[in-house]
């Protein structure tokens, strides 16, 4: 069934042939800008280097980290909740934000992965994203497709389309109209949102520091406009220093988008607070009041235990292996279910069950084109090994192997002649 489904999603991906041409004109681009930012950046091979021995040690010391970021972040004057499953995170949500509220939010992964959206919404909240590709498939009804540009599978025609049909007014097919008419639709909900949503690229422990990296300044508005943030993210983007969390600064915007540095990257250590009037603080002096920092394990752990996968908790989500990987330009999310490609298949077995990643590890090539894109080199082949290993395990072997297997046993050759 998991098998015969898969192939009539991938049958319907390979007709696209508007997702076909985004892709390959993303890539492309991508690659082109990769290359020239990693010839201008001579130091950036001892930063990758270094950025994943940090990110192994830091896996490796996960509890003390959490421990020390609780007691640093909270000291000033922030909450920490960690919760395990997603069932735990709606609880805080209900806590923290309640119903009736208009939540904006900034691009983050894990609350894709924990359906954060769909949650508020069922708790009575209006949900705005405020990234321009994650407001446009929000607007579309469909999934992001991508780590870092969630609407690449969508060409400028369409997105042309939807903008036509939600402003009423006719928007041509140019980006720059496209950017126009998203700035005017969204600024005046910064002002009147009652909370803002965002992940984090990484989490300094010592000076309880959240990193936010971003191109549009839209996480500038979500992280400050409000009076309360809060910020969900997964255990594994915790970090000793504030120097480590510059590793990732550093690295991610070359191998995601091809930029020496991200335009806007914000350090948020604690709530808005003066103490201009007789020394005596009050907080929200012009940013947040409340700030709130959900920290989610959602499989991370057992992810972690497990050495054969525990690499791919290193994963800082720049979406260079997706950008070289000839089974994503082919099929595009069909390649992943809310993370994608081969390091998505990993994630996708931890956090959302061994079913639903059975057939994107047997989409994969292994041709490892996504391990030579990697900066943190993580084996990525291997892994989707080592899941091809338990999927068998545990039954999920794709019918036509099963047959060659059979075959081989009884006739001597995989064809059962
Ligand atoms: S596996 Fe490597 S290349 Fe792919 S998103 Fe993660 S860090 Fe980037």
């Amino acid at each position: 069934m998991w098998y015969d489904e898969y192939l009539d999603r991938i049958d319907t991906a390979l007709a696209d042939e508007d997702k076909k041409l985004a892709l390959r004109r993303a890539a492309s681009t991508f690659l082109l800008k990769k290359r020239d930012a990693l010839g201008s950046l001579p130091y950036l091979d001892y930063y990758r280097k270094r950025l994943r021995e940090v990110k192994a040690w830091s896996i490796d010391h996960i509890d003390e980290l959490i421990k020390t970021f609780k007691e640093n972040f909270e000291a000033l004057g922030g909450i920490v909740h960690i919760v395990s499953t997603k069932e735990e995170l709606a609880n805080v949500l209900r806590k923290v934000i309640g119903s009736g509220k208009l939540v904006i939010k900034s691009k983050s992964m894990t609350s894709e992965e924990l359906e954060v959206n769909k949650q508020l919404e069922e708790m009575g909240n209006t949900v705005v994203e405020t990234d321009l590709g994650e407001r446009i498939v929000q607007l579309m009804g469909c999934r992001p497709s991508h780590v870092v540009v969630p609407a690449i599978h969508l060409t400028k025609e369409k997105v042309a389309d939807l903008f036509s049909k939600v402003t009423g007014e006719r928007v041509p097919p140019d980006p720059k109209a496209i950017v126009g008419v998203a700035r005017r639709m969204l600024r005046d909900l910064y002002m009147k949102a009652d909370v803002g949503i965002s992940g984090a690229n990484a989490i300094a422990a010592e000076t309880g520091s959240i990193l936010v990296l971003e191109n549009e300044g839209n996480a500038r508005f979500v992280t400050n406009a409000p009076p309360v943030h809060v910020v969900i993210a997964g255990i594994e983007k915790l970090v000793p220093t504030l120097e480590d969390a510059m590793l990732i600064a550093q690295v991610l915007p070359p191998y995601a988008t091809g930029q020496r540095m991200a335009t806007y990257l914000s350090i948020i250590s604690g709530p808005s607070s003066t103490a201009d009037i007789e020394l005596t603080s009050v907080r929200g002096a012009h940013g947040p009041m409340e700030i709130h920092v959900v920290l989610v394990d959602n499989g991370r752990r057992r992810m972690l235990r497990d050495s054969r996968f525990k690499q791919a908790l290193y994963c800082i989500r720049c979406g260079s292996c997706l950008n070289n990987c000839p089974i994503y330009q082919l099929l595009g999310d069909e390649f992943g279910y809310r993370y994608f490609g081969g390091i998505g298949t990993i994630w996708t077995a931890f956090t959302e069950g061994l079913k639903v990643a059975a057939p994107l590890a047997y989409a994969c090539t292994l041709c490892g084109r996504c391990k030579l894109e990697c900066p943190l080199e993580l084996d990525i082949p291997e892994m989707v090994k080592s899941l091809r290993d338990l999927l068998i395990k545990e039954g999920y072997i794709p019918p036509p192997l099963s047959f060659a297997e059979r075959s081989i046993i009884e006739k001597g050759n995989p064809m059962g002649i």
